[in-house]
């Protein structure tokens, strides 16, 4: 019977097709999922549990280690393995991976092309652990998470920029080709003066922004001038600011300069991306206000500087070290961190590569998996997500042994599930999930 009534489904409506794949090709449509592991270690309180039951239903948690299990479920005992809340990333570029080609994209990518890396990155990014991210990319990452939300695609659930703000001729802009070429307005992000700034956030939230990205400083990547120079004057940030806020929505301000980013803390930004050079001054005033660093230091191992143009890698030489010096004063300090690594400017999937050196800077195995699950959530407004509890979204990830005692384990991933959805799950060394279907 249930074959028939599939098979009316398949060939009667696409959309019920994505929904029932959704739902239902793990494990029988509506039945609960039980899932078992050796430990599980509750983020909030930093207190590992033995034995750990989940019970999933519904794409949501239903049950942490309840008394007992509902009948009929369907039962997974993961083995000796750590159950986490999938992590969140809080700066990816889920549209493009950083190589020698790069610097002509801006006369030469489509956004098809755009849309077929962020398919393929984004499954590589949520299979390491990563189910949430917020992505700074354009329409094409805005509609990937919209893919992801109707079950079309496996990849992380995403809140999405679309087109980051800044100043004509900045580090958000297009610059080195002739007048006339490329010329990009508040629509593209482009807006100069507190006026543009507002209808530039407009037309983002109006075609999906789910938060404000804006280069407060210049930046490295770019061919403009010193690397740490503010460009958003106060007034413009504070407008920026001011308008996001009235749609509920908040500011990520890229900088890399003291001025650029003191100026971003005062007007107001919910995070700092970069923060390469840190004063005492701007760090207690981050603590003060609880303004999030997004310290993406990984990328300081790992970007390919033999790709770089010659004044690009200048720039990149100069600011790396400092940033990453700043971020560990930062993490020695105790501003406020938010997991964030800039992944795209390195290898998709090697994000969990950033937890390794906020441990290696001083900072506890607990607080490392706190900055990627509770401080990520709360810097990107998702409260339901980033803990393991009753009601949050059965976003659920497995590591083999204990990051507590090695933090390392966290590029291991070996089971994630994504909505209640099993999409990895390792056994042997093969992915069991993949070969069943
Ligand atoms: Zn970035």
């Amino acid at each position: 019977m249930k074959a028939v009534a599939l098979a009316v489904v398949l060939a009667s409506t696409p959309i019920a097709l994505s929904a029932q794949h959704q739902h239902g090709e793990d494990h029988g449509a509506d039945r609960p999922t039980v899932l078992r592991a050796a430990r599980m270690i509750d983020v909030e309180t930093g207190v590992v549990h033995p034995d750990a039951v989940l019970v999933v239903e519904g794409g949501l948690i239903a049950a942490v280690n309840p008394a007992s299990v509902p009948d009929g479920a369907h039962e997974m005992d993961l083995g000796d393995v750590t159950l986490l809340p999938g992590f969140i990333d809080a700066h990816t570029h889920l549209a493009g991976q950083l190589d020698a080609a790069s610097f002509t994209d801006a006369v030469t990518m489509t956004e098809a092309r755009g849309a077929y890396n962020a398919v393929k990155y984004g499954g590589v990014t949520v299979r390491a652990g990563f189910t949430t991210v917020r992505d700074f990319g354009g329409d094409v990452t805005v509609e990937l998470g919209k893919a992801v939300e109707r079950g079309d695609i496996v990849a992380p659930r995403v809140i999405p920029s679309r087109h980051p703000l800044g100043i004509t001729g900045g580090h958000c802009d297009v610059t080195g080709l002739a007048p006339g070429i490329l010329e990009r307005g508040p629509e593209q992000g482009v807006a100069d003066g507190p006026w543009e700034v507002v209808e530039a956030v407009r037309y983002q939230i109006k075609h999906g922004a789910k938060v404000i990205k804006t280069c407060a400083t210049a930046g490295v990547l770019s061919m403009e001038g010193p690397v740490g120079a503010q460009q958003y004057t106060s007034d413009e940030l504070e407008a920026m600011v001011a308008e996001a806020a009235r749609h509920g929505i908040k500011v990520a301000a890229h900088a890399h300069g003291a001025e650029g980013i003191l100026a971003a803390v005062q007007a107001g930004v919910a995070s700092i991306e970069h923060g390469s050079v840190l004063t005492d001054e701007i760090m207690d005033l981050m603590i003060e206000k609880g303004t999030y660093l997004v310290p993406t230091t990984y990328l300081v191992d790992r970007i390919a500087m033999d790709v770089l143009p010659p004044l690009i890698r200048g720039k990149a030489e100069e600011i790396l070290p400092v940033a990453r010096a700043s971020t560990r004063r930062a993490v020695q300090r105790g501003v406020p961190i938010a997991f964030g690594t800039d992944a795209g400017v390195f290898p998709h999937g090697e994000n969990a590569g950033e937890f390794e050196v906020y441990v290696e800077m001083g900072m506890s195995e607990i607080d490392a998996l706190r900055t990627a699950t509770l401080h990520a959530a709360e810097l990107l407004g998702t409260p339901d997500r980033g803990r393991l509890a009753e009601g949050m979204l059965a976003d659920v990830i497995a590591l083999p042994g204990n990051p507590l005692d090695d933090i390392g384990v966290t590029k291991d991933v070996t089971f994630v599930m994504l909505g209640g959805r099993v999409i990895k799950h390792v056994v042997g060394g093969r992915d069991m999930h993949s070969m069943e279907h």
